[in-house]
């Protein structure tokens, strides 16, 4: 019998793929190494296993040539040594080297955290600034911060939407969209910097802080005399976010009922 079909009739995909970090559960699905999975798409089976969504398909050798770069005769070597089929000799220092690179899949999950994190805390900071340095009268210039926000909320948003509920090819291409150029980097290093500066830099992020806490009888939107409208409806929608869709107001409890229209 040649190495290959040694390899195939004594080893199952199942026990390879689990040997190699990948969990099976007992409906014999698991997240699939080769593209950036978040819901199970990979079917492992005994003989075989196959991903329905990026369709990489074979058996416990090119599994295991897959996972560690290895050719086809080496992946079977590997498996016969690690299985305790032959006593030949480990694999080589090549291989090691492979073995200790990390895959695809685990890259691509790491980088997706990163960003994630990253765009999550700017996406925070420009709602804030929208609020905390919006004009208070239509004579006022425009602070910096506030026209950064009105520039990029909406697209920093679209990007956080993009990785909490895109499939794996839309929040592929926003990883590798941040990870050019060093954007990520970047845009880790202005985080940082802006929180270097933090409050000192203007008492307003103390004022807006304070007015946070929902017990605290002074707002930022009341200057002792009068409301600001818009900035008390900014300060309302942070505390008690809701969204409108089809005309009618949710929050996350559900739906908002309009006094108005009930009373017909
Ligand atoms: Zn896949």
């Amino acid at each position: 019998m040649d190495l290959f079909s040694t390899v195939k009739t004594n080893i199952s995909t199942i026990d390879a793929a689990e040997r190699y970090g990948i969990e099976v559960n007992r409906y014999g699905k698991a997240l699939c190494p080769f593209h950036n999975d978040r819901h199970p798409s990979l079917f492992v089976d005994d003989d075989h296993y196959h991903c329905f969504a990026c369709g990489e398909h074979g058996g416990c050798d090119r599994l295991t040539s897959k996972l560690y770069g290895l050719s086809l005769y080496d992946a079977a070597k590997k498996l016969a040594y690690d299985f305790g089929i032959t006593q030949d000799k480990p694999p080589n220092k090549a291989m090691q080297e492979k073995q200790n690179r990390k895959s695809e899949a685990q890259r691509l999950r790491e980088n997706e955290k990163l960003c994630f994190s990253a765009l999550m805390e700017y996406y925070k900071l420009l709602q804030k600034w929208m609020v905390l340095y919006a004009p208070r009268a239509p004579e006022d210039t425009l602070h910096d911060r506030f026209v950064q926000a009105c520039h990029q909320l909406d697209y920093v948003e679209y990007l956080v939407d993009l990785l909490i509920m895109g499939d794996s090819h839309e929040r592929t291409e926003v990883i590798d969209m941040m990870m050019t150029d060093g954007r990520l980097k970047n845009l880790q290093t202005y985080l940082e910097k802006v929180n270097k500066e933090g409050k000192s830099f203007e008492r307003r992020e103390d004022l807006y802080d304070e007015a946070k806490d929902e017990d605290n009888e002074w707002a930022f939107w009341f200057d002792g005399k009068n409301i600001n409208e818009v900035l008390f409806c900014q300060h309302f929608l942070q505390l008690h976010p809701m969204k409108c869709v089809r005309g009618r107001l949710f929050t996350v409890d559900g739906i908002v009922e309009d006094e108005a229209r009930s009373a017909k």
